[in-house]
């Protein structure tokens, strides 16, 4: 069955002597494996560059039903994210979203509203000028809601009190349910969560209900962005057992 998609690059290896196998994460069909004949032929890469990691393209392939590997015969950039280089704090936050997505995602299991969450993330970091790393704690809170387990920043589940209008000095998170205790309501009650910051928890809360182009405005400092980071992780850890650290977030890490 020949389909056609968008489609954005999440990771290639080398097949064959001047061949691609390219996973995609595509709209229509989620993640997918395609071969891409010619695809390191210098003379004759029809491709172009439309398979290079992160690209936003529009593919065609002949879709072979029950199998995990798919023939690609057409692909053209849709959107190139060409300033995704202009610095190292861009394009590992570039990465990182790949990174994860290919972790995360089942194949062949079709979400557009992630789909639109990750074009949507990735042409804010081209765009940015500053922050570009917020775009994907952004993205990791959005996701989690996507896929069920979404934190509930809004208000303290023993007391209620809002986060919006009270300065909790900290916070327990339980990783099972995503809810929070407030500092006040952690003194009469033992609670196993992960404790953070109330800067913590207002910035994600900011971050949860603000589209994502809107997160590059915000002002995180190292420190703090390394618990955010560090604080995902673990949620999406106990979510999903099989996730290991991303590799492009230990880049992040290391970038003062
Ligand atoms: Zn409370």
């Amino acid at each position: 069955m020949i389909v056609e998609t968008e489609a954005v690059v999440l990771h290639s290896l080398i097949y064959g002597d001047t061949s691609k196998i390219v996973t995609v994460y595509s709209k229509k069909y989620g993640k997918i494996k395609v071969v891409a004949k010619g695809a390191r032929n210098p003379k004759s890469n029809k491709f172009g560059s439309s398979l290079e990691l992160m690209t936003h393209s529009s593919i065609v392939l002949y879709k072979k039903e029950h199998k995990d590997l798919h023939l690609l015969s057409k692909s053209e950039i849709v959107y190139p994210f060409n300033r995704m280089q202009d610095d190292s704090e861009k394009i590992f936050s570039g990465l990182a979203l790949i990174e994860l997505m290919n972790m995360v995602m089942h194949d062949e299991e079709e979400n557009e509203i992630i789909f639109s969450l990750l074009v949507e993330s990735l042409q804010t970091i081209d765009k940015s000028t500053k922050n570009g790393a917020n775009v994907l704690l952004a993205f990791f809170v959005k996701m989690f809601q996507q896929f069920g387990f979404g934190i509930s920043l809004e208000s303290c589940s023993s007391c209620a009190r809002k986060t919006a209008v009270n300065e909790f000095q900290f916070v327990q998170l339980r990783l099972s349910d995503g809810k929070f205790i407030c500092s006040s309501c952690s003194k009469n009650q033992t609670s196993s969560g992960v404790k953070i910051s109330g800067g913590i928890l207002k910035t994600l809360l900011f971050l949860q209900e603000n589209p994502v182009g809107k997160s590059v405005q915000l002002s995180i400092s190292t420190v703090m962005r390394d618990e955010l980071f560090a604080t995902m992780q673990s949620y999406l850890r106990y979510h999903i057992e099989t996730v290991r650290t991303l590799k492009s977030v230990s880049m992040l890490y290391s970038m003062k």
